[in-house]
C-alpha cells in the first residue's frame, strides 16, 4: 500500500531579540534553553513517530522563531532525529529559515550536510533606517555577508523575505528595497504587507487609529515613528511589487509570493492545497486527516511532557504527545477551507478537484458568492478553474469571507 504524503514543520521559538512588529512564538533565550529545547524536540519525534510510520514526509520546513541561532550540532541532531523517526522522501524540500547575524560558515555547511536544500532568509528591507525602525538585529551589510556566506555554501534555492507598507515608506523606498532583493537573484522572493499585531511595540504605536501618531508614539516608548501609509500608498506599492518583480523574472503564485520558474515552495503550496501537515515543536499546528490541532505554546508544558527532567512521560501509544485543541472539520469547513486556501494561489482552485475530493459541484454549492463577486469583477473563471482578478486580489480578504458561513 502507497504511503499518504505528509509536510512537517519543526518550530524554533527562539531569537536573538524580539522585533518591533513580531508576534509570532518566539523570544530571546539561553544556550542552556535552547540545548534543552532540541533535545526535547527529539523526544517529542520519538513519541509521535508510530504514528506517522504510514506516511511518506514530501516537505520539511524548520521555522521559527529564528532556526539559524542554533548551533551546528544542535541542528543536526534535530535533522538526524527526524530521518531516523520518519520516511522523508529522496526528493523532498528541506527548507530552513535563517536569519542574518546567526550565520557562519561552519553552520551553512552543517545545513548542507543535513540535507537542507532550501533557505529561507529574512531581508525584511534593504535600508538600514528601516531595519532599525522594525528592530531587527541586522543591517543590509550584515545581510550581504549573510547572502555571499549561503551562496558559497552551494545553497541554490533561496527565498528573501520582505516586508511592505512600512511606517514612512513610500512607492519608491519599497522599489529600491524590491530591486536591491531582485538583483541578487535569489530563487524566491516572498513580499507581504507589514500587519500591526495586537500585543506588539507597533501595536501600542499604530493600533488605535483614533489616536495622532505623534501621541501614539509617546505610548509606543516615547519612540516618534512616521505614519504608515494610506490606501493609496499601500495599492502603489502593491502594484510595484508585482509589476519590478515581473521583469526580473519572477511570477506571483500566490497572492505575496514570486518566485522564478520552478522554485515554488512546494511546502506552503501544500499548506494552501490543504495537504496534511504536522507541527512538531512549541505551540506547531497540524491538520492531519481532517482533525486541526497545535502543541502546547507554553514552554514550562511543554517541556514538562518532553523535557530531561520528566524523560519525555507522553504515552507514545497515544500519539498525542503536546498536543491540544482538537478541531474535527466539517464538512463546511474542509470546503471553505479548500476555497480561500486555494484562492491565494494565482492559479485559483480547480473544479474538478472540488469535485473528487466533495462529491459535488462547486459551482452549485456556492452559486450566489460566486455569481456576485464575478460580476463585481473580483472573480473568473477559465478551464475549469476559478480565481481572483487584479481587483479581488487587492480585496482578497472580502472575497474569502463571502465564501465563510
Ligand atoms: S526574527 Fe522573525 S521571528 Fe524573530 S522576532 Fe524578528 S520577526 Fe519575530
Amino acid at each position: 500500500m502507497s504511503k499518504r504524503g505528509l509536510e512537517l514543520y519543526v518550530h524554533i521559538p527562539f531569537c536573538v531579540r524580539k522585533c518591533a512588529y513580531c508576534d509570532f512564538l518566539s523570544g530571546p533565550a539561553d544556550d542552556q534553553t535552547k540545548r534543552a529545547y532540541a533535545d526535547a524536540l527529539v523526544r517529542e519525534m520519538r513519541s509521535v513517530k508510530e504514528k506517522y510510520s504510514n506516511y511518506r514526509v514530501d516537505t520539511v520546513f524548520l521555522g521559527g522563531g529564528t532556526p539559524s541561532i542554533l548551533e551546528g550540532d544542535e541542528t543536526a541532531r534535530i535533522f538526524h532525529a527526524l530521518s531516523e523517526d520518519f520516511d522523508i522522501s529522496p526528493d523532498a524540500e528541506i527548507t530552513m529559515e535563517v536569519n542574518p547575524g546567526t550565520v557562519s560558515a561552519e553552520k551553512a555547511e552543517t545545513w548542507k550536510a543535513c540535507g537542507v536544500n532550501r533557505l529561507s532568509i529574512g531581508l525584511q528591507s534593504a535600508d538600514d533606517g528601516e531595519l532599525k525602525m522594525l528592530g531587527r538585529i541586522h543591517t543590509f551589510g550584515q545581510f550581504l555577508e549573510t547572502w555571499e556566506i549561503i551562496r558559497r555554501a552551494g545553497f541554490d534555492n533561496v527565498n528573501i523575505d520582505l516586508i511592505s507598507a512600512l511606517p514612512g515608506q513610500t512607492a519608491e523606498s519599497w522599489a529600491k528595497t524590491l530591486h536591491t532583493a531582485a538583483e541578487l537573484g535569489p530563487e524566491h522572493i516572498s513580499a507581504y504587507s507589514l500587519i500591526v499585531e495586537e500585543g506588539t511595540p507597533f501595536y501600542e504605536i499604530y493600533g488605535e487609529p483614533e489616536q495622532g501618531v505623534q501621541a501614539r508614539s509617546a505610548a509606543g516608548q516615547g519612540r516618534v515613528l512616521p505614519p504608515l501609509p494610506d490606501e493609496d500608498e499601500e495599492r502603489g506599492i502593491y502594484q510595484a511589487t508585482k509589476e519590478i518583480l515581473d521583469r526580473y523574472g519572477y511570477h506571483r503564485y500566490e497572492i505575496s509570493n514570486y518566485a522564478k520558474e520552478g522554485y515554488e515552495c512546494r511546502h506552503n503550496l501544500g499548506y494552501w492545497e490543504r495537504k496534511e501537515y504536522l507541527g512538531l515543536g512549541l505551540g506547531a499546528a497540524s491538520l492531519v486527516r481532517e482533525r486541526r490541532f497545535h502543541n502546547t505554546a507554553d514552554m514550562e508544558k511543554y517541556m514538562g511532557i518532553f523535557g530531561e527532567a520528566k524523560g519525555g512521560i507522553s504515552d507514545p501509544a497515544s500519539g498525542e504527545g503536546a498536543a491540544e485543541d482538537f478541531e474535527e472539520l466539517t464538512l463546511n469547513d474542509r470546503m471553505e477551507e479548500f476555497i480561500f486556501l486555494g484562492l491565494r494561489k494565482m492559479e485559483g482552485i480547480s473544479e474538478q478537484d472540488f469535485r473528487r475530493i466533495f462529491g459535488k459541484e462547486i459551482r452549485q454549492i456556492y452559486k450566489d458568492q460566486i455569481k456576485k463577486l464575478t460580476e463585481q469583477g473580483l472573480l473568473a473563471g477559465a478551464e475549469g478553474r476559478i480565481f481572483l482578478t487584479e481587483r479581488g486580489i487587492d480585496i482578497s480578504n472580502y472575497v474569502f469571507s463571502e465564501f465563510i458561513f
